[in-house]
């Protein structure tokens, strides 16, 4: 298949324009490949990134369908995370799609993590968010945290590999006050898959250079039709960060 022809329309974009090796030669992690996880991750697939890696546990439920696009009715009762793998690798064989049927933590992060240049949490486990944070930080690994709660969906980018980012922007404990967003209300499928789609779109963006959004946290408010970005601001009491205002 030519290259070319494939990319061509995302190039006439002057961020995209000749930087198709550059994505190529990317890696980006994913914790969930459910509501959030599958679009965008299948979007940065499409896009050229080089290797997309994903970890997930889950089994697909029937209760899932209605939002999750990389599954069908026939992977009722099968791990996720296999069936994305297969579903991402066939839309875009120049991308190398590695699989993890793990729940990521301190034990299996730096196996899962080694050599990514960012990682997209997306999992609608609100108790490891703090944990995978944590970790991210700790291992000065760029974070982007996808998140949909009802009509409200909140995108976070944390430069963690930047140690005056984390004294002026926190991470993720601080924006939630140690209490993670609760993921377990009410969603559409398309409410999942703008949240999804924004998600993939600021990964996209970073990896290309555009730091704009780089300390931010993007609400879409999804109930009124309105976007914000708001600055995330550390807390000097976080216990995992306040070490860096020291
Ligand atoms: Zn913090």
């Amino acid at each position: 298949m030519d290259n070319q022809d494939r990319y061509m329309r995302q190039q006439m974009l002057d961020l995209y324009k000749d930087k198709q090796d550059f994505l190529a030669s990317k890696k980006v992690g994913f914790i969930g490949v459910g509501g959030a996880g599958g679009l965008s991750s299948l979007l940065l697939t499409l896009a050229g990134v080089g290797e997309i890696r994903i970890a997930d546990y889950d089994k697909l439920e029937v209760h899932n369908l209605h939002r999750q696009i990389l599954f069908t009715q026939s992977n009722i009762g099968q791990p996720k995370v296999w069936a994305a793998q297969e579903r991402l690798q066939e839309r875009n064989s120049d991308c190398k799609v590695v699989a993890f049927e793990e729940k990521i933590d301190a034990s299996n992060f730096e196996r899962f993590t080694q050599g990514l240049d960012l990682l997209v949490d997306v999992s609608d486990n609100a108790s490891s968010r703090l944990t995978i944070s944590k970790l991210a930080l700790d291992h000065s690994l760029d974070l982007i945290s996808g998140a949909v709660s009802a009509y409200t969906a909140l995108i976070a980018i944390f430069s963690y590999h930047d140690p005056n980012f984390v004294k002026k922007h926190g991470c993720y404990r601080c924006l939630t006050n140690g209490f993670p967003i609760n993921t377990k209300v009410g969603i559409t499928g398309p409410i999942a898959q703008n949240a999804a789609a924004m998600t993939a779109h600021v990964a996209l963006e970073y990896l290309l250079g555009n730091k704009d959004h780089v300390g931010k946290l993007i609400k879409m408010d999804l109930k009124n039709i309105a976007i914000s970005k708001l600055t995330l601001c550390a807390d000097p009491q976080c216990p995992d960060c306040s070490n860096y205002r020291l």
